[in-house]
């Protein structure tokens, strides 16, 4: 049973919507590129595990602090014990060599173990203060097919791509009664997940800056026209309701300048392709609140 789903960061969310307005610096592209991979590799990792969930309390994207230390969790599976899992879905040919993990062009990279071992130490430490006596086991996933890892030993707590099924079965066998103690711990740590802020993480950008236009839901570009209604993309043939269209990207507004107050007239501009406002004026008081004045009428998400 799925406690907490999967949904993309906001870090990824912004990012893809700058990428498509903006020149990202090759530091913030590759940034962006490695998220999308990421939440990629996360969610063929969710398709592997559908049946298998169902046996378990399944939390995923937990960020925790303890003492101070921030630390994210891709997956926990929660029964008699706890597995943690994190995903990878690096692709092509890597090489350890002692403690240390190189690409095959030599590059180090971080050790995904160090990393998995850092959470889950932490995580120990947590459930234990919060009064848990629970076993935690981590296993680092890798889901790509097009990975390999060259002089890996074989004691490491690793899957392969080719070795997901017999991860399945396993956890398929070790499943157990889901008890009130379980139940209490996926609460708890729910109740402790902090919700991560990217803003400082990302480039600066402006209103003038980026470039006016509806994205399209499927391939995120602005090279989309606008019909009476219907959004076309040009990029990959999506169409879409102008009115999910403009409710997308008042989300997208708010999510790129959430101190900036939501009008007709903005909405309109940052759409752009839009001729008379009417779609975006009805889409606007469908889903959120009008509240001020003349000139200072604007709208509000519902409930604030
Ligand atoms: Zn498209």
């Amino acid at each position: 049973m799925i406690v907490k789903s999967r949904v993309e960061s906001l870090e990824l969310q912004i990012l893809r919507m700058l990428n498509a307005r903006m020149n990202l610096s090759p530091k913030d592209y590759s940034n962006y590129l490695y998220l999308e991979k990421g939440y990629e590799g996360e969610v063929t990792f969710d398709h592997w595990m559908e049946e298998v969930e169902k046996g378990y309390l399944v939390v995923n994207d937990l960020i925790l602090e303890y003492g101070n230390t921030k630390f994210q969790i891709d997956s926990l599976f929660i029964s008699k014990i706890i597995h943690l899992f994190e995903v990878k879905y690096f692709e092509g040919d890597y090489f350890i060599e002692g403690d240390r993990w190189y690409t095959n062009k030599g590059v180090e990279i971080k050790n995904p173990l160090h990393q998995m071992e850092r959470a889950e130490s932490l995580l120990r430490r947590m459930v234990r203060d919060l009064g848990f006596n629970i076993n935690i086991e981590s296993t680092l996933v890798f889901v790509n097919p097009n990975f390999y890892l060259y002089q890996a030993p074989r004691n490491l707590p690793i899957i392969f791509p080719n070795q997901i099924p017999r991860l399945q079965k396993n956890l398929q066998k070790q499943t157990a009664p889901i008890k009130n103690t379980h139940n209490n711990l996926a609460e708890r740590l729910l109740s402790l997940h902090t919700l991560d802020s990217p803003y400082k993480r990302l480039p600066e950008y402006s209103y003038e800056s980026l470039k006016k236009g509806i994205a399209c839901s499927h391939c995120h570009t602005v090279n989309t026209i606008v019909t009476r209604k219907t959004l076309i993309c040009t990029s990959c043939g999506k169409w879409e309701n102008i009115h999910e269209a403009v409710l997308r990207s008042v989300r997208e507004l708010q999510l790129l300048f959430p101190k900036e107050e939501l009008t007709v007239n903005k909405v309109h501009e940052w759409c752009n392709s839009i001729k008379t406002k009417k779609p975006i004026r009805k889409t606007l008081l469908e889903n959120f609140t009008l509240t001020g004045s003349g000139r200072a009428t604007h709208y509000v998400s519902k409930g604030e």
